[in-house]
């Protein structure tokens, strides 16, 4: 069944929900970074594609919604239908393992976040973990005299 079924959200709003790519956390996210002055990062970067790639300093991020990527907090999976979703939910979770190990494996720092999680501690995590490859956040914050 396709063509005469019209839809209420755009194609382009489906296809960022299954691929899990440009969602709202992630949206925001970016947003953060850019306030706390990071630039340069690369979106949906790479294979296996990373939602948020600092290249220089060899960071992945990944932004994982809680449904789609098995959060043991939020993910509840459908009553119906339960022999299709849990094991989807479970190969992405095991996709998600892979992509991760497959960056570790070439040297990078992968950073994995729940869509839960609140935006401002996304992105005081991702600027930490910047901070052990060398990253100094403090020449774009204001300068503060101490001694
Ligand atoms: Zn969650």
């Amino acid at each position: 069944m396709d063509g005469g079924v019209t839809m209420a959200v755009s194609r382009s709003e489906i296809m960022s929900r299954i691929r899990g790519r440009d969602t709202e956390p992630e949206l925001a996210l970016r947003k953060a970074l850019r306030a706390a002055g990071l630039r340069g990062y690369r979106t949906n970067w790479g294979r296996p594609s990373i939602d948020v790639a600092f290249t220089r300093r060899r960071l992945a991020v990944f932004v994982d919604g809680c449904f789609w990527h098995g959060c043991p907090e939020h993910c509840k999976t459908p009553k119906t239908n339960r022999a299709y979703w849990v094991p989807k939910i479970a190969r992405n979770a095991a996709r998600d393992r892979e992509s991760a190990a497959a960056w570790e494996s070439r040297g990078w720092v992968v950073l994995r976040l729940w869509e839960h999680v609140p935006t401002d501690e996304m992105a005081e995590m991702v600027i930490n973990a910047l901070e052990t490859r060398g990253y100094n956040s403090k020449v774009t914050k204001p300068e503060r005299k101490e001694r």
